[in-house]
């Protein structure tokens, strides 16, 4: 049997070449980058080498770019840290309500610290309007956080708008771009934006390997206080491998995007068009065009997303139901909630994210596996 994978938003298979880069950093060149003697220059040199890589991705300067674990920590780093590097002790922290939970969670501690935790209420399309993160600012506000593609329903957000709105209110922003990161070009100062998270897993690089940029002149307060390392914001031996690997990936994903542009959109909508063509009840979530370019995902009326996904695993297809984070939680997702889709047709919700090597066949494959698997679950089902 062969495998179709379309859950990329999950998270997406190590590139060999990127495989290649790290492996001297789990081998001979094992020294820890902030030694002194001459086993450190090669960990150290790969560590700087990779800054600039991913830097060339999202258009900053290399000192702008702080490794950290991964995207939630990123996230975490950027709420927390730029709430409390603000030194008001009370004060509102603005998110939007589809943000991924370590970006909503991270408020809500806030909220539970004596900060006022803001959801920022979205369209139908799950689109923030700039009007309304002017309006809820208030007397000021602390932070604003949105993401620039929403994993769970490929929403693409008017980044660059909201980070005008941001900056007439003199308020710190920052964008979490781990779904666009490798899928959508990415310049910060184009997007306007203070701070920046991306995740290397989400474009072909390794798992635990993240960066935030964070625009020269800004202030944060690190999460992991410790050594000098990553300018201070980040204590910690570096995760050597990871960031090398991170580094490459950013590499691959400039080359990638203009191809990823050119076909993915294409696929993407193929596969809208045959389920919601075809089948009744097919309804897309997230916004018709400002969507991610290999994105679809859809609420499917009269099933369960969960049965859905078994039927499609034993066909060796691979998707997701809600966001990967919150599956195991078996909650409607928030994100579903905060789009206005009831909570009967939120339970047949699946994702679909088409990867840089997927075909057409692939595409039509899942669709008739979909329409297939859909007949016989409604022909079954109670709901
Ligand atoms: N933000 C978004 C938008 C995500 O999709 C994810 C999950 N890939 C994360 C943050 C968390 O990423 P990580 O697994 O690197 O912590």
């Amino acid at each position: 049997m062969h495998n179709i994978y379309l859950d990329n938003i999950a998270t997406t298979p190590l590139h060999p070449t990127v495989l290649d880069a790290m492996m001297p950093f789990l081998g001979k060149q094992f020294g820890n980058p902030s030694s002194l003697h001459r086993g450190a220059a090669g960990p150290r040199a790969a560590v700087e080498r990779a800054r600039g890589q991913v830097a060339s991705m999202i258009g900053c300067d290399s000192e702008e770019v702080v490794f950290t674990s991964g995207a939630s920590e990123a996230n975490n780093l950027a709420v927390k840290g730029a709430v409390w590097g603000s030194g008001r002790g009370v004060g509102r922290v603005l998110v939007s309500a589809i943000e991924h939970l370590s970006v909503l969670n991270a408020a809500r501690r806030l909220g539970k610290m004596g900060y006022e935790a803001v959801e920022l209420p979205v369209d139908r399309a799950g689109l923030l309007d700039p009007d309304d993160v002017r309006a809820a600012v208030g007397d000021g506000a602390l932070m604003l956080s949105v993401n620039l593609v929403n994993p769970e329903i490929g929403t693409v957000e008017p980044v660059a708008a909201i980070a005008e709105a941001a900056r007439e209110k003199g308020i710190p922003f920052h964008c979490d771009a781990t779904a666009a990161g490798g899928w959508l070009p990415i310049d910060v100062n184009e997007l306007g934006v203070d701070f920046l998270t991306l995740s290397a897993h989400n474009f072909y690089g390794p798992k635990g390997a993240g960066a935030l940029y964070v625009k020269g002149g800004r202030r944060l307060v690190p999460l992991v206080d410790g050594g000098p390392q990553e300018g201070g914001l980040r204590g910690g031996t570096e995760n050597v491998a990871g960031v090398v690997g991170m580094g490459a990936a950013a590499e691959l994903a400039i080359d990638a995007l203009a191809a990823v542009g050119s076909y993915l959109p294409s696929l993407r909508d193929t596969l809208i068009e045959r389920l919601t063509g075809s089948m009744e009840g097919a309804v897309l979530t997230g916004h018709e065009r400002e969507r991610a370019p290999g994105h679809a995902s859809f609420c499917i009326k009269g099933i369960e997303g969960e049965a859905l996904l078994t039927d499609l695993d034993a066909a060796g297809i691979a998707a997701a139901s809600g966001s990967a984070c919150s599956t195991r939680a078996l909650k409607i997702s928030h994100v579903l909630e905060a789009i206005g889709v009831d909570a009967v047709l939120a339970r047949g919700a699946v994702a679909f994210t088409i990867g840089r090597d997927a075909r057409e066949a692939d595409v039509e494959e899942t669709a008739a596996a979909v329409i297939s698997s859909v007949a016989r679950l409604r022909e079954m089902s109670p709901l």
